[in-house]
């Protein structure tokens, strides 16, 4: 890393690779990263003071950009009330609030919120809701999942289980990871529709499994990290029917498409069907905390709380964070105080003409996008050791996994931002050769 001469630069990577361990990384051949020093708006500054226009709104979270005054002021307003209290036995303005806006702006019957830390955790929640519900109501043999081919749910082993067999490395944790049942991801593209035999996996598993399975769990519309692939929303209307027919529970991760990410306030809105629970993480604080939100409708609420443990078995030390909700709050009342969609529609518009090039590439699988994603599948995966300086020296932040490149900017981003930031992955990946 030739130019990476800074003297805080040298010393952080050192002691980062001496003790840190990152996503997904291996703590003896320490992976290369690169060192910030802070952010502002939709550029992230090394600490060589270069600046980098950032595609990845650290992981769809950062939806408003980097220190806006908005967020800072909230935040700064909670904090001199309280940072944090327990929840068990006491509640505060900012959780009741919250909870008012998420019962608001997702469907009606979607009327009860649980809080917790993380998505994972949020899909832990859902999945225990699930079971807890069946064995409340007299139906303990209840107690199976399906989830898609390609899903991701999350890093826990409740999460894990639930995401692809494959990709989530299920071998690795063997007997110590429940069996689920799995579909095959959804073959319909997301303009196109579903036709029966789209879905007939997924028929006939619940055909078969109905007695023993509790829920389906998927991500609505888009599958991100198991594969960033965009389907049709009719398959979602058919999935709803087809649990309403086996008496199953439906369940949408929404983790990362919630808040705007597809072009609709919820993914769901695409097809316009509503999940028994709903998880909420990632862009819920715009990337100021983390937070995560699980969502059930009364018949959930009800059966839990009338069964035989009388009260749903969860509750994070962390729940409900006054200083996370604060930054919830003021999040989502930025989002929805502007024409997001707007925005939203804009950054489409700039994704499908700046990564337009690419298709052409030798390199290239597809290239796809939607709301203010857009992404490049490759042929091959990426050697990262080799790609993600070439971004970097670009002035961009593009972080691929295996065959992706792929974006999700922050809605703020200008179109000359834009342009940059596709510019910089065509050039790459064009520079990839065949
Ligand atoms: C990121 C993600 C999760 C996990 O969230 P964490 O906050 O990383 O635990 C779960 N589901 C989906 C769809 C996600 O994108």
């Amino acid at each position: 890393m030739k130019n990476f001469s800074h003297p805080d630069w040298q010393e952080l990577v050192a002691a980062d690779s001496a003790t840190l361990w990152h996503p997904y990384a291996s703590a003896t051949q320490a992976p290369d990263v690169f060192p910030v020093v802070s952010a502002k708006g939709v550029r992230l500054t090394l600490a060589d003071g270069r600046e980098l226009v950032d595609g990845m709104a650290s992981w769809w979270c950062a939806i408003h950009g980097y220190n806006h005054p908005v967020m800072n002021r909230a935040l700064g307003e909670q904090l001199e009330q309280m940072s944090h209290v327990m929840f068990g036995g006491l509640t505060h303005p900012p959780a009741v609030k919250l909870a008012r806006i998420l019962t608001d702006i997702t469907p009606a019957s979607l009327n009860r919120v649980f809080f917790s830390d993380s998505g994972s955790v949020a899909v832990e929640v859902a999945l225990k809701m699930a079971l807890q519900y069946w064995y409340s109501v007299g139906r303990p043999d209840k107690q199976k999942l399906v989830a898609l081919r390609n899903g991701y749910h999350g890093d826990t082993f409740g999460a894990m289980a639930v995401c692809d067999p494959v990709t989530g490395m299920h071998h690795l944790f063997g007997d110590v990871l429940p069996r689920h049942h799995f579909a095959p991801a959804p073959p319909c593209p997301f303009d196109e529709p579903c036709s029966d035999s789209d879905i007939k996996a997924m028929a006939d598993l619940l055909a078969d499994r109905h007695h023993e399975i509790a829920a389906v769990i998927v991500e609505p519309v888009v599958q991100g990290a198991g594969g960033m692939r965009f389907y049709s929303p009719e398959y979602l209307v058919k999935l709803r029917a087809l649990c309403d027919a086996f008496d199953v529970l439906l369940i949408f991760d929404e983790i990362a498409t919630g808040f705007g990410r597809t072009g609709k306030l919820f993914a769901l809105e695409h097809a316009g069907i509503v999940p028994d629970i709903l998880c909420l993480g990632k862009a819920l604080t715009g990337g100021y905390m983390t937070l995560a939100a699980t969502l059930c409708n009364s018949r959930i609420a009800e059966g839990i709380s009338e069964g035989e443990a009388g009260a749903f078995m969860h509750g994070p030390t962390f729940m409900g964070n006054p200083l996370a909700c604060s930054a919830a709050i003021a999040s989502t009342e930025l989002l929805l105080s502007q024409p997001w969609q707007r925005s939203v529609q804009r950054i489409n518009a700039a994704l499908e003409t700046g990564l337009a090039p690419a298709r052409d590439l030798p390199a290239v699988a597809e290239v796809r996008t939607l709301g203010a994603i857009g992404v490049i599948e490759l042929k091959q995966p990426v050697d990262m050791k080799v790609v993600q300086p070439l971004f970097v020296e670009r002035g961009v932040w593009v972080r691929p996994f295996g065959k992706l490149v792929y974006v999700m900017p922050p809605f703020i981003m200008n179109d000359e931002d834009l342009a940059a930031l596709t510019a910089a992955m065509v050039d790459v990946v064009a520079s990839l050769g065949g």
